[in-house]
């Protein structure tokens, strides 16, 4: 019996010792959660409100190409011009091969891998602000004059010659080593977003990696205004797609925004990591297009507003031609006529 009470004494104290440490757990427990529940949901709260007057003022996530992985591939649209493979020179017979419309490079099916490892498209984002010509060779536009000795560009068949993919200047191969080397970007730079200028972000999903725009920084050259080009590549009979090909040929291809893949607010956030500076949007497409992004312009209040430009495409442009801004669709566009009348101050199409 003896042993048995010691041992009863000892389950006594074990058990007392048990619902001790419980009630000491417990109690310990009890006033770190009553004050953390009422701090969770303040932060909770707190983060919802922060989002939702993000979203409210607009402030969403631009998402861009990461042009270090792969070009911009275009079908080869048909032209008097004769193209030629990048990568094995070769003639591109009855228009079948791509071509890079943001930096001009060009391949046939066989030569797109090796043109994607080998040929480096055009920068969107660098960390110098001397930059140099980003020379693409052959395959100058018709009529391209050399920008050392003026004389005619490409007049012997193959790929010959260079043009700058950012400045668009021409040059024949042997008049190369006389042009400066840095690049100044043309007669367009003050719609031009330089690459040191775009500050990105790199995230990683599960899936795959994402690079957003995070900032835009002004060079600090005079009259400088963005250009910021908003079409969608199915509007229109596909001229949505050639206005967002041609832009990018000429800007940043940052600054040009298919609204197949983001939303307007997406590329009105331009006006907001611009600012105070203005940005001028050109919104190409039908009435369906201009109402959608002009009411997201008045619904985020942007302070300055954009300077906005239409390009009719489509067969819906009443609004457009009350305005006076044209109505006719635009089957061939030229865009240098297009930015030269952009860059005079109050014009529109
Ligand atoms: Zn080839
Ligand atoms: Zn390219
Ligand atoms: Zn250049
Ligand atoms: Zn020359």
């Amino acid at each position: 019996m003896t042993g048995f009470s010691r041992f009863l004494r000892k389950e006594i104290i074990k058990v007392d010792e048990v619902d001790l440490s419980i009630m000491w757990t417990t109690s310990a427990l009890i006033p770190p959660f009553g004050v953390f529940v009422p701090v969770l949901s303040t932060v909770i709260i707190c983060f919802a409100s922060y989002y939702f007057f993000k979203w409210i003022n607009g402030d969403v996530i631009v998402h861009i190409r990461d042009a270090t992985k792969n070009h911009s591939w275009t079908s080869l649209r048909m032209s008097s011009k004769a193209w030629y493979c990048s990568i094995c020179e070769s003639l591109l017979l009855n228009g079948i091969g791509v071509y890079c419309d943001c930096c001009g490079v060009c391949a046939d099916t066989d030569c797109i891998k090796k043109a994607n490892k080998r040929l480096q498209c055009k920068v969107i984002t660098s960390k110098t602000d001397v930059f140099f010509h980003h020379w693409v060779k052959g395959n100058l536009p018709l009529g391209a004059l050399c920008a050392l000795c003026q004389d005619d560009c490409s007049m012997e068949p193959g790929l010959v010659d260079f043009q700058c993919c950012w400045c668009q200047r021409t040059v024949h191969t042997e008049c190369l080593k006389g042009l400066e080397k840095e690049c100044d970007f043309g007669p367009f730079r003050n719609i031009i977003v330089p690459p040191w200028c775009v500050q990105v972000a790199r995230m990683k999903s599960s899936i795959h990696r994402h690079l957003l725009l995070r900032g835009v920084q002004d060079p600090g050259w005079q009259n400088w205004c963005p250009l910021v080009v908003v079409a969608n590549r199915k509007s229109g009979n596909n001229d949505g797609g050639i206005v967002l090909s041609e832009f990018r040929k000429y800007l940043n291809p940052v600054q040009v925004l298919d609204l197949a893949e983001r939303t307007p607010a997406a590329a009105l956030q331009w006006s907001v990591l611009v600012a105070p500076k203005p940005i001028k949007l050109l919104i190409a497409g039908g009435d369906g297009t201009v109402s959608w992004i002009l009411s997201s312009v008045h619904k985020m209040d942007l302070d300055p507003q954009p300077a906005v430009s239409l390009l009719p495409l489509g067969t819906g442009n009443d609004l457009s031609r009350v305005l006076g801004w044209g109505k006719q669709n635009h089957s061939e566009i030229d865009v240098e006529k297009l930015i030269g009348r952009l860059l005079m101050p109050r014009q529109h199409f």
